[in-house]
């Protein structure tokens, strides 16, 4: 099989995997309330394969989310399953060749080889119930977390998330994360204005006394109350001017395909970083597919339509034939998202349904 790239040349590395579209948290920029799943959720063989077949074409990065992924039982022993997926490398040079290869297209001039490196595999969660399987998951496989958490003040997180008591659970489940070695550690904050902008300084220092990496995102029209407007969003430049206020930054090289822009304090205590999709848009270095918990392809957050992968199983397609269908869908990966400009069309998923 060979690498796997898109019309525009970005190489596809990356993958997401909704393991479940349900969620016990309700936070006002995500979620209206409702309670259950709207698409459901499939066995976790199925996922597994669809897995396997990717990792062949060059994914060497996993993320499961969903919804929230640690409702579902089982997602230890699938983390387990997981790592024991091998990367495959494309396009290495011929004397990196070894044992496992499978075959190389004869135009590639290279051959693909099995990396002895692990797949790299990601959590995001909300961290409600990480606490006690931080250590589990570690164990399995994980290699890293990054837990939700959208205010440092217990009352400011009940007001967002419409949970009362989540506060502790979460609080526990990050330092549990730092504890067992899930790290580093990032903790997500989506600013919302009227909600939470006043939490920046707050996160600041929370980084610097917790040890985690506390990123910043803005907030994109993803929600199902539709209560995105231009006005809503705390951009990149805001955060650095307010988080300027508290003490100075400064700017450490992050990798093109980075979504984060990283910045320190310059005592070299606590790192921040900013996720900005609106204000600083990075879709031209977009290395992610992603997999929905019914097992349809999206390649991009904001596609208006997705790619039935689960279909194809159900049908009986061969390991080659998903394949086939993936490079089809990845042909068809969008240029860039349009937030914000004239020609903007609502996603045809939430962020909730999709897996963020
Ligand atoms: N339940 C898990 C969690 O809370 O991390 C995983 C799923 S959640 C959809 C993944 C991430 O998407 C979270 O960090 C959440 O804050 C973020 N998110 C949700 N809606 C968003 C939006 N409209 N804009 C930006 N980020 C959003």
């Amino acid at each position: 099989m060979a690498a796997l790239h898109d019309k525009f040349g970005r190489a596809i590395t990356d993958l997401r995997i909704s393991i479940t579209d349900r969620c016990n948290y309700k936070c006002v920029y995500c979620r209206t309330g409702n309670e259950g799943a709207l698409f459901g959720d499939l066995p976790f063989a199925d996922y597994l394969r669809m897995a396997r077949v990717l990792v062949g074409m060059g994914i060497r990065k996993i993320r499961l989310t969903g919804g929230e992924p640690l409702l579902r039982k089982g997602v230890v022993e699938f983390v387990r399953e997981l790592s024991k997926l091998l990367p495959v490398i494309h396009g290495a040079p011929d004397a990196l060749v070894r044992g496992g290869q499978i075959g190389a297209r004869a135009d590639e001039g290279v051959r693909p080889y099995t990396s002895n490196h692990p797949l790299d595999i990601a959590l995001t969660t909300n961290g409600h119930m990480l606490a006690d399987l931080a250590q589990p998951l570690k164990d399995a496989g994980l290699a890293r977390v990054t837990v939700s958490m959208d205010a440092v003040d217990p009352d400011r997180f009940a007001r967002i998330t419409r949970v009362p008591t989540g506060y502790d659970n979460v609080l526990a489940g990050i330092r549990a994360a730092r504890r067992v070695g899930l790290g580093p550690v990032k903790v997500n904050c989506v600013l919302l204005r009227g909600f939470n902008e006043d939490q920046i300084i707050p996160f600041g220092m929370f980084a610097r006394e917790e040890g985690v990496i506390v990123r910043f995102i803005e907030f994109m029209p993803l929600e199902e109350g539709r209560t995105w407007s231009p006005a809503t969003v705390v951009t990149m430049d805001e955060v650095l001017a307010r988080m300027a206020e508290y003490r100075p930054l400064e700017e450490i090289p992050h990798a093109a395909s980075e979504t984060a822009r990283r910045y320190r304090f310059e005592d070299g205590i606590g790192e921040i970083g900013i996720i900005a999709p609106v204000s600083h848009p990075f879709c031209g270095h977009c290395s992610r597919i992603r997999i929905t918990s019914d097992g349809k392809i999206r390649t991009c957050l904001f596609s208006v339509w997705d790619h039935d992968l689960h279909g194809e199983m159900r049908r009986g397609a061969s390991d080659e034939e998903l394949a086939e269908f993936i490079r089809s869908v990845v042909e068809k990966k969008e240029e860039r998202h349009h937030i914000g400009e004239p020609d903007f069309v609502h996603a045809s998923r939430t962020m909730v349904h999709i897996g963020g």
